[in-house]
């Protein structure tokens, strides 16, 4: 049996057709699944027989919530999520003045190996499904009791790693009778993979895609991101990203302390940012147990910045939400498992 989350509307819809059932039954099966409802059962305004045919084909999943943490300081609220095989994913909920955002994972672990970040400790696991994906943002909204406008990609994995389940993934989120958050209040973060990026963008989406840049010279950046395949490589995908999308990227960019936040690897960054047009986030690291690295100070945090500024690039500092329950940036990790 199948998920019934991780195949296109399309195709249920045909097979609710071609049990005899009209195309509008497809729409409410997936409104109830857009609130949560993971029981064909209690599935109310469906026919009974209905209900009980999709219950013998299709599968439902219920992730448990393992844990959940809310932060003290900001309201932000951490979840860890049991899946189907014992494996488990962070979400995070954080509230900003513009409206809720979910960031989700894409991967149980990541194999990029970025030597600040604590997602991909211990490798790769495996890939999340497009209806695992689903579940994060609609059960991390039952968990907070409240409702989120954005959904950020930037929890652990590489989504651009699972290309394929995260465009399925974007394609029942955005759906009307399927939860209807639209593209443009979705980001997709990547390392920087230029093929994947090119492919990304060959779909023409009206999502944000953030470049997780962190060094303008291949010697820093290949040294703390060992899935570099070359700045100047990442600098063309980013522009033929811009050129078939329309859309701007924008560039994170962790301060770590002597490693790439000099006055030279501002200047560089500077250049690249103005020839792709990109906005730069910069993110003050966060602290990572096992890495041993430390951020800049917000002197030298506030210096890059200007000098930016005076360049004539468009940059913030990213506010750190949930760092008192390990939520920020690069903190998320698949901590337990069924078995642990
Ligand atoms: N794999 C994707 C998405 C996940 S990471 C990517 O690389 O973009 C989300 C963002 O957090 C990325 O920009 C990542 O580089 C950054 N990050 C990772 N570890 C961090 C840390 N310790 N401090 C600050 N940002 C970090």
């Amino acid at each position: 049996m199948i998920d019934i989350l991780s195949i296109p509307f399309e195709t249920v819809e045909k097979q609710i057709a071609d049990l005899g059932y009209p195309r509008y039954r497809a729409k409410q099966l997936f409104q109830w699944l857009a609130e949560g409802c993971r029981n064909f059962e209690e599935m109310t305004n469906l026919p009974k027989a209905l209900r009980q045919l999709l219950g013998e084909r299709y599968l439902l999943h219920n992730p448990r919530l393992l844990r959940k943490q809310t932060s003290a300081e900001d309201g932000t609220i951490k979840c860890l999520w049991e899946l189907q095989d014992g494996h488990s994913v962070e979400t995070v909920f954080m509230r900003y003045h513009y409206g809720n955002s979910v960031c989700i994972s894409s991967q149980v672990g990541c194999r990029q190996g970025c030597a600040f970040c604590a997602s991909t400790i211990g490798g790769l696991v495996r890939s999340l499904s497009p209806g695992e994906m689903y579940d994060e943002v609609i059960f991390t909204e039952k968990a907070a009791s409240d409702r989120v406008s954005n959904i950020v990609l930037m929890g652990i994995g590489e989504p651009l790693d699972n290309l394929e389940n995260v465009l399925a993934f974007l394609h029942l989120i955005s759906r009307e009778d399927a939860r209807n958050i639209g593209l443009r209040h979705i980001t997709v973060s990547t390392c920087g993979l230029p093929e994947q990026m090119l492919l990304l963008a060959a779909e023409k989406l009206p999502i944000t895609l953030s470049v997780s840049l962190h060094a303008p010279d291949d010697a820093t950046r290949s040294k703390i991101m060992p899935s570099n395949r070359g700045v100047e490589t990442v600098m063309q995908a980013c522009e033929q990203y811009v050129r078939i999308t329309g859309r701007r990227i924008s560039f994170e960019y962790a301060m770590i302390e002597g490693v790439n936040d000099s006055i030279v690897q501002a200047n560089l960054l500077a250049a690249h940012a103005k020839r792709i047009g990109a906005h730069v986030n910069l993110i003050p690291l966060n602290y990572v147990e096992e890495r041993g690295l430390k951020p800049s100070s917000s002197a030298v945090i506030a210096l890059f910045q200007d000098m930016l500024l005076n360049l004539g690039v468009n940059v913030t500092v990213r506010r750190r939400l949930g760092a008192d329950i390990d939520a920020s940036c690069g903190q998320l990790r698949r901590k337990y498992t069924a078995n642990h």
